[in-house]
């Protein structure tokens, strides 16, 4: 039977339900749920993987609640600088950016850079470029702005710390999508706004290929979320998928090795959504909560925060 499978996520960090209005996490999981049954009705009438996961992370960069286009976080000169990228396990295609303004989507200028470049990463000024140049929507200022993330940045912007979103009292997070498509394909694709108070064009994992992102028809796709100095250094996307294929692993016995034993020793936080090229399905994370919603032909829409 052929089998089609999207999962997403929010971010993950310190979610608990003591940090959670019931308001707020009505409207966590109705963003989760919405975009995740859009984003299947996709694969359902045909659609691609990568359609299916660039269509997903738009759809999350345009709502504030998550770090990620509209509502990425502040950096240290009161700016927002974006990562995204996406790649494709059929062709083993990818396209990223690293550090751009004012793009409106990044997941869709990545998907360009895929579609219309000879390379694969392009960041800051050069990379709003080429956005113009292939009229993707430029936003101002004020659109990014967040009265919760503004005020989250006052308290730090003096300072030399720099914050993942999701510590504090309210919890965002980076987001991202994997899927399998009816002919079999894989995609993966990851957007986030960073660390609060980040300085020195900082990047984290979000971008880089192999590391918050990866995917490969013969193995698996990953999208990640967490600490990016750790799931830089972890290679973590690439790490899952090089399990499975050398090691012969499960995508749940890769995922359970990387995220549960080698990042928790490591000092890693954070977690990662994947599905292999069977349709199978996994959300795991160490840390207190990850945003995260799947479904499947085999499963019906699932959301979830914490543990
Ligand atoms: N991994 C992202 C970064 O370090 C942050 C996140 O996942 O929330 O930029």
């Amino acid at each position: 039977m052929t089998r089609i499978a999207i999962a997403i996520h929010g971010g993950a960090g310190t979610i608990t339900p003591a940090s959670m209005t019931p308001e707020l996490e009505k409207a966590y999981k109705t963003a989760l749920q919405k975009t995740v049954e859009e984003a299947y009705s996709l694969l359902e009438a045909g659609g691609t993987a990568l359609d299916a996961v660039e269509q997903a992370v738009a759809l999350l960069e345009n709502i504030p609640l998550f770090n990620a286009g509209r509502g990425s976080v502040f950096t240290k000169e009161g700016g927002h600088e974006m990562d995204a990228s996406i790649m494709c396990g059929k062709t083993l295609g990818a396209g990223a950016v690293a550090g751009v303004r004012s793009i409106r989507n990044p997941v869709v200028l990545a998907r360009t850079i895929l579609e219309h470049s000879d390379h694969v990463f392009l960041a800051g000024s050069g990379a709003e470029e080429f956005a113009r140049k292939h009229r993707l929507a430029f936003e101002p200022e004020e659109y990014f702005y967040d009265a919760f993330r503004y005020r989250q940045w006052r308290e730090v912007r003096d300072t030399d710390l720099f914050m993942l979103d999701h510590t504090g009292d309210r919890k965002f997070g980076t987001v991202g999508a994997v899927a399998l498509d009816a002919d079999g394909n894989l995609a993966a694709a990851t957007s986030t706004g960073g660390m609060t108070n980040k300085n020195y064009n900082r990047i984290g994992d979000t971008p880089v290929i192999g590391a918050g992102t990866y995917a490969n028809n013969s193995t698996c796709a990953i999208s990640c979320t967490g600490h990016g100095e750790y799931f830089l250094r972890a290679v973590v996307a690439y790490d899952v998928s090089c399990l499975m294929e050398y090691k012969g692993y499960s995508l749940q016995q890769a995922c359970d090795k990387v995220v549960m034993e080698k990042l928790v020793s490591f000092g890693g936080e954070g977690g990662l959504i994947a599905v292999d090229a069977s349709g199978h399905l996994a959300l795991p994370f160490n840390s207190e909560g990850m945003y995260r919603a799947s479904k499947s032909n085999q499963q019906a829409t699932y959301v979830g925060i914490y543990k």
